[in-house]
């Protein structure tokens, strides 16, 4: 059995990768992490798994560590996996690009798997952008709208990011320049190039995200709706069980789907 370390293990993510791990045939919960003054540091979440918040001491003897945090608690801990030689797996989004840039210098020494979304759908949905994109072409304004719970921290979402990547992608432009995320008072007419995102949130939705190609007099609409968390975490769970034993480097976690 390899051991995992669950990072944020007393989150909403957090908790249903403890379960999908302990449900996973070759892998074991062997550590839990999480904020130092947590209300819950100190207790036995797991038969034999104490909630700690000391990364390095967490760290000593585990296979892979698989963390859905905040973007600084990732940069933290993902260094202490680095020093202790322990490939990571992390899904927090909201990072800046050079906290990005940050996640990619730490896996020139241990394999790391960043994904904003750890649903197979979702992966096969920015598929499915990135060719309808290319397939319909100018002529289709593409907008995202997405929705998540009331604590999401991060807008708009990491998957709807991911999704306008994939548009820019099929549209073979880049998306840095296009990307719209506020519209509000006098904005004058629609960049002819935009890519839109509109964020709602609210009660407890796990997270739905629709992708409408918008055209004259007709439209498409792609879309992923969430009800669980399981999907995210029984994904990352799978990229976990795949990174172990491999080399240092940045994974996607298309890779571990076998979409690319
Ligand atoms: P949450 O707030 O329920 O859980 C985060 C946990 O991290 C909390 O329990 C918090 O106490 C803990 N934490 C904070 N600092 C820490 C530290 N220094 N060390 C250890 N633990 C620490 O949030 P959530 O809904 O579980 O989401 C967490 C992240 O995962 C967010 O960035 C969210 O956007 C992302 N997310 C990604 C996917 C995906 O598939 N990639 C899916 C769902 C959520």
């Amino acid at each position: 059995m390899s051991r995992v370390a669950v990072v944020g293990a007393a989150g909403r993510m957090g908790e249903r990768i403890r379960h999908w791990t302990e449900a996973h045939p070759d892998l074991e919960l062997a550590a839990a992490l999480e904020a130092p003054g947590h209300p819950q540091l100190g207790m036995e979440i797991a038969p034999g798994v104490v909630l700690e918040s000391n990364p390095k001491a967490a760290f000593a003897g585990v296979d892979v560590a698989i963390d859905f945090t905040t973007p600084s608690a990732t940069l933290a801990s993902l260094a202490a996996a680095a020093d202790a030689g322990v490939p990571y797996v992390t899904g927090t989004t909201g990072f800046s690009p050079a906290e990005s840039a940050e996640i990619a210098q730490f896996a020139r020494g241990i394999g790391v798997i960043h994904a904003p979304n750890f649903s197979l759908a979702v992966n096969v949905l920015g598929w499915l952008a990135r060719e309808a994109a290319r397939k319909l072409g100018a002529g289709f304004d593409a907008e995202i709208f997405e929705i998540h719970h009331s604590a999401k921290r991060d807008a708009p979402s990491g998957t709807a990011l991911f999704l306008a990547e994939a548009v820019a992608q099929g549209q073979g432009e880049a998306l840095s320049q296009r990307l719209v995320v506020s519209r509000a008072g006098e904005i004058g007419a629609r960049p002819e190039n935009a890519i839109g995102i509109q964020t709602l949130r609210g009660g407890d939705n796990p997270g739905e995200h629709s992708l409408y190609f918008v055209g004259a007099g007709e439209r498409v609409e792609l879309c992923h709706r969430s009800a669980t968390r399981d999907h995210f975490a029984q994904g990352a769970v799978r990229a976990a069980a795949w990174l172990i034993g491999r080399s240092a480097g940045l994974y996607s976690i298309e890779e571990v789907y076998g979409l690319k």
